[in-house]
């Protein structure tokens, strides 16, 4: 089974979340749990975009994973942000073995 990695966000949110997923609704369910914004909840179901990233499927989102899969996520000003500032919120089993 491939965990599929998504971008996952909000209709009309202006941030994104990756999330890994065996299935596109299994990786929305993922990122309702770990999604840090608490303004969210489950009755905005139907507002989840996925959009997929294959370069990071069964890959735990590092920067350098991210970077190689041409993902990047952007500052307020649209740029990159760095890698000291990157976080993964993603909590499938590959990404929490790689937290260790
Ligand atoms: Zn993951």
């Amino acid at each position: 089974m491939i965990l599929r990695a998504y971008r996952a966000e909000f209709d009309d949110s202006e941030w994104c979340v990756l999330v890994h997923g065996v299935t596109a609704g299994k990786a929305k369910a993922r990122f309702m749990r770990v999604q840090p914004d608490p303004w969210f909840d489950n009755s905005m179901w139907t507002e989840i975009r996925l959009k997929r990233v294959p370069g990071c499927d069964d890959k735990p989102f590092t920067f350098a994973n991210c970077q190689a899969a041409n993902f990047y996520y952007l500052d307020e000003d649209g740029e990159p942000s760095p890698e000291n500032q990157f976080h993964n919120y993603c909590n499938c089993s590959i990404c929490k073995e790689q937290k260790l």
